[in-house]
């Protein structure tokens, strides 16, 4: 019997091209034509305007740290193998604003405003499950500058 999680998403036929294009490493927002704005998480309809003429856009992966949360306690399976990790949230170069987890990265590395690149995780435990995106930080921690 599996445990129960909650860290795994319902995939439907909306959802579907984005988590296609996780799989293939592309992390994919959305864009709205009538005004041009672009959003995350993925909607049917541009959450500025209420246009329905949205389509799917890949972003440059590129991210600056808007903030995090160290979490060290959790306990709804499996994130309670997981702690500590960095919950943040991140703003994307073409705008929106995306919850996500930082890796690669000491807590007490992380700057408000950090440079940060998207990469995509599969868990070992649900290796056919979702590719994740996730940010590391870019240049990565300890590179030489
Ligand atoms: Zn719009």
């Amino acid at each position: 019997m599996t445990a129960q999680r909650f860290d795994l998403p319902d995939i439907d036929a909306f959802t579907r091209p984005y988590w296609e294009a996780a799989a293939d490493g592309r992390l994919l927002i959305r864009r709205c034509a009538a005004c041009g704005t672009a959003h995350h998480y993925p909607r049917e309809f541009c959450p500025s305007c209420w246009s329905e003429d949205v389509a799917w856009e890949q972003a440059s992966g590129r991210a600056t740290l808007y903030t995090w949360s160290v979490v060290h306690l959790n306990d709804l399976p499996p994130f309670g193998t997981r702690v500590p990790y960095v919950a943040a949230v991140v703003d994307l170069a073409e705008g929106p604003r995306m919850m996500t987890e930082v890796v690669d990265c000491e807590a007490s590395a992380l700057r408000i405003g950090m440079d940060l690149h998207v990469r995509f995780r599969t868990d070992e435990d649900a290796p056919d499950g979702p590719a994740v995106a996730v940010f590391a930080p870019d240049p990565p921690a300890g590179s030489a500058t």
